[in-house]
């Protein structure tokens, strides 16, 4: 996981869950705009530039080979709009910076994710998303993209109907190092959550009507449990949180969702069998109840307990196919595995290489606990997936590969070329790139 200490003393560069390591021999932290430019006029064509975000996903997408960049001193709010509805930031600002910023002028993000530990820059570069079928990535916020390109050029673009829009919608850090960023922002809202248990089979004959009765609705399906939790999320008029009930809902979530839950997880590493009585056991413990708080402090949830994930965009109409087969499967304890499976919904976007690129789409993301084995799990999740037709989110565990890449994304070559116009000496392809890119 990013950490500036590490960073200065030239550590090993790991992510979040640890499942990808390595060892960069010279780390940059720029403080100006200019300074990015001249790292990047320096580097020779020996020498590939990754930039690192806070290191969440979990492919390689961030992994630096030689050198290694962070905007760490690179954050905050550059200006505001409050008639335009718009915000400009330092691209390396945490997302857990942003809603208290934008709060001060009124203002809040339109959607956020499970978390906010990462940073604007890489959200947007991987096509971050929350739920919501009405509402899109962080990727469909930013209405202009300033970035230093491969050559040491920086660059406002503004979106517009272009393929450098496209390219620069989803685009995982090959297009240049981002810098500034303005996204589209809304009035400051409060969100009214609620957290209940139900049954799998009437809320999936019941899906596509609460999706869009609701702002947000999240499921969380336990694998092999005939019950699952679903959270709902609607904008209610700006109010803060009772502060002594806010202290009891982050405890609550710290014991069950995080203490518990490790404790459990810890179980099932010992003794992989029990897996779906851990499972089943989960389901019945869910929290259910309901908060009201402002949106950046109701959407993220803590995350202590470590896994390592893997999540497919599928078209709608595919969901609840796919979801029974996926009930069929592992109420019949296929696979040694406890940790839930969490199905959002987004709208469909136009980026050249966005997972729900031309439809609305159903997230459906499959964790397996740090230190339990995934292989088998996971690729039975890819089979699936490619029989519903799923596209792999870039910051998850993906089989992204010039083999596959094209029938993925029909608009590929469209990126290749933007790609090399803005790269030319392939400064940004670090090999997990070339892989896809060769
Ligand atoms: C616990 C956990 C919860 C998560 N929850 C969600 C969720 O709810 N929804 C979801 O969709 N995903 C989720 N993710 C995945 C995560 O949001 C993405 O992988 C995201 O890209 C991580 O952001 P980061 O700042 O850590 O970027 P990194 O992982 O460090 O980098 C991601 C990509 O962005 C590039 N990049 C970073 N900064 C820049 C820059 N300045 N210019 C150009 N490229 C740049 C990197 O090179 C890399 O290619 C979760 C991950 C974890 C570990």
């Amino acid at each position: 996981m990013f950490s500036m200490k590490n960073w200065q003393q030239g550590k090993a560069w790991t992510n979040w869950s640890n499942n990808v390591v390595s060892y960069p021999n010279t780390f940059y932290a720029p403080t100006c705009i200019e300074e990015v430019q001249q790292i990047v006029q320096q580097a020779n064509e020996q020498q590939t530039i990754r930039v690192t975000g806070a290191a969440h996903s979990f492919s390689p997408v961030a992994m630096p080979e030689s050198a290694a960049l962070t905007l760490h001193h690179l954050r905050g709010l550059i200006s505001i709009d409050k008639q335009q509805h718009s915000a400009t930031f330092y691209a390396g600002t945490y997302l857990h910076e942003i809603g208290p910023i934008l709060a001060e002028y009124d203002l809040a993000l339109t959607n956020m994710g499970d978390i906010q530990t990462q940073t604007l820059a890489g959200v947007i570069a991987t096509g971050t998303h929350g739920t919501g079928i009405t509402l899109g990535s962080f990727s469909s916020m930013v209405t202009k993209w300033g970035f230093v390109n491969g050559l040491g050029d920086y660059i406002e673009h503004e979106r517009k109907d272009d393929e450098l829009s496209d390219a620069l919608h989803v685009s995982v850090g090959l297009l240049g190092i981002l810098v500034t960023v303005t996204i589209k922002v809304i009035p400051l809202y409060s969100l009214h959550y609620t957290s209940t248990r139900s049954y799998f089979s009437e809320e999936l004959s019941r899906f596509q009507q609460t999706i869009r009765e609701h702002r947000h609705v999240e499921w969380f399906y336990f694998p092999g449990s005939d019950l699952i939790q679903v959270k709902k999320m609607d904008i209610v008029a700006p109010q803060e949180q009772n502060k002594w009930q806010q202290k009891v809902d982050e405890l609550k979530l710290q014991l069950l969702e995080n203490g518990a839950f490790y404790v459990a997880s810890e179980v099932c590493k010992w003794q992989p069998r029990a897996s779906l009585a851990v499972s089943k056991l989960s389901s019945k413990l869910v929290s259910e109840g309901e908060r009201i708080g402002l949106s950046y402090m109701i959407y993220p949830s803590p995350r202590s307990v470590k896994f390592n994930e893997i999540e497919y965009a599928i078209p709608l109409v595919n969901f609840e196919a796919c979801m029974e087969e996926v009930h069929h499967t592992l109420k019949r304890q296929q696979f040694n595995v406890h940790f839930p499976i969490e199905c959002r919904t987004t709208t469909g976007e136009k980026g050249f290489l966005s997972p729900t690129q031309g439809q609305e789409s159903a997230f459906i993301a499959f964790h397996m606990y740090k230190g339990m084995d995934e292989t088998a799990y996971f690729e039975w999740v890819r089979t699936m997936m490619g029989k519903y037709g799923g596209r792999p989110h870039w910051g998850k565990i993906n089989d992204y590969h010039a083999s596959n890449i094209r029938s993925y994304y029909p608009q590929f070559e469209q990126f290749a070329k933007v790609r090399q116009k803005q790269d030319p000496h392939n400064i940004f392809l670090t090999s997990y790139f070339r892989h896809i890119f060769q």
